[in-house]
């Protein structure tokens, strides 16, 4: 196959980790026999200093024209001081709408290796595997009336969905746990909120073309205990939008490192991939980053843009066998380095594309 990533590498961090999940993709794909096409251009922070804007038009032309954009992050210290519209921040929210996704994916995954990092106990995370599906173009963040009535000392947002918004977000979460271990539990405050009501009882109606597929239901506030007393009780998780935030944020604890996670969006005319980690700024240039977050991101595209699942699979599991043999990042470490090898960001992608062709069968 032949498949078209534009990278719009950003700020800080951005361009270190990025490169490595590239590298690991490039050879992934030559491995398997099929071509990638790599297109790069600006975002955030240096589109602003060299095009005066946090999204160029040719940014987000060459981004239509693709087949899934990489992005690794924006933002930095030099911008803070701009008006919201016009930060590096700015240019994210514009390209996740211009492309249109709706469906935001974010795994929160437990590994053996990385137990130690996690606030949660060992037996508790051991064999987590979640699948985060957050509605995100609608909901409280962008239902309209909204104000902040200065001169009233009075403020007001809308929690609003319409019937379609949720069917297509939950029609992809239902297709994603028939791949997985076809669970699926919905979240919702329907003993206090009308729109969670619409929400639970759409839900119910979308189950019915997906028999092969057990539903629960819980409310936001049980959520947020059940993911930190019983995680691996969960598979898909599907969410709206602001209740998506906040469980998605906290299940992160369960792997341990912000640099570790992977995101993808979905739905749209185009999908867009993001570790979920910003531009850390305090590392940015020491090669203190780690790439993993980015590297598994690309694994994302090659599963839900490519269809490419076992080239997918090979990346994830070259993560898990390079943790395995105590390779680590800075983050990972924590000054523990007792039995471990800590590696600089592009030492980490040599170790990661080295395992990986060992996994990938050549075409
Ligand atoms: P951050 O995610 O950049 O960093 C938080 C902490 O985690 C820092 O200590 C950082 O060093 C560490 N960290 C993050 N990613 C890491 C990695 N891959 N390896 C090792 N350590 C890592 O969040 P922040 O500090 O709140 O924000 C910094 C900038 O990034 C801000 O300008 C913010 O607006 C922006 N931001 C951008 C995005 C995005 O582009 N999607 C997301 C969040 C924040």
């Amino acid at each position: 196959m032949n498949l078209r990533i534009l990278v719009t590498a950003g700020d800080g961090i951005g361009p270190e980790v990025t490169n490595e999940a590239v590298k690991v993709l490039q050879e992934v794909m030559a491995l398997g026999g099929h071509t990638l096409t790599l297109d790069h251009k600006r975002i955030g922070g240096i589109a602003i200093t060299t095009d005066g804007t946090p999204l160029p038009a040719d940014t987000l032309a060459a981004a239509l024209a693709s087949d899934a954009v990489l992005l690794g992050a924006v933002g930095g210290n030099e911008f803070n001081a701009l008006p919201p519209d016009k930060r590096p921040e700015a240019g994210l929210l514009a390209i996740r709408s211009a492309l249109g996704g709706f469906a935001n994916l974010r795994p929160a995954f437990a590994f053996k290796e990385l137990a130690v990092n996690s606030p949660l106990r060992p037996e508790i995370i051991d064999g987590a595997d979640i699948l985060f599906v957050r509605e995100l173009l609608g909901g409280l963040y962008f239902g309209q009336p909204r104000q902040w009535d200065k001169a009233k000392g009075e403020a007001w947002n809308t929690m609003r969905y319409t019937r379609d918004e949720v069917v297509r977000v939950a029609r992809i979460a239902f297709q994603l746990a028939q791949k997985r271990r076809k669970k699926l539990c919905s979240v919702d405050k329907a003993n206090v909120l009308e729109v969670s009501q619409l929400w639970r009882a759409t839900v119910i109606e979308v189950a019915a073309e997906f028999p092969d597929v057990r539903l629960e239901h819980q409310y936001v506030d049980a959520m947020a205990m059940h993911l930190m007393n019983r995680p691996r009780d969960f598979d898909v998780v599907l969410t709206e939008n602001l209740f998506g935030d906040i469980l998605s944020d906290e299940s992160g604890v369960i792997t341990g490192s912000l640099g570790m996670l992977p995101s993808a969006t979905i739905g749209g005319k185009v999908n867009l991939y993001e570790p979920i980690h910003g531009s850390a700024p305090d590392i940015a240039g020491k090669g203190l980053a780690n790439p993993i977050g980015a590297i598994l991101t690309g694994a994302l595209i090659l599963r839900h843009t490519a269809g490419l699942e076992a080239e997918a699979a090979a990346i994830e599991t070259s993560v898990r066998k390079v943790l395995s043999q105590g390779f680590r990042t800075a983050d990972l470490a924590r000054g523990n380095t007792a039995g471990l090898a800590v590696l600089s960001t592009t030492e980490m992608g040599v170790k990661v594309r080295e395992t990986v062709k060992t996994m990938v069968v050549s075409a």
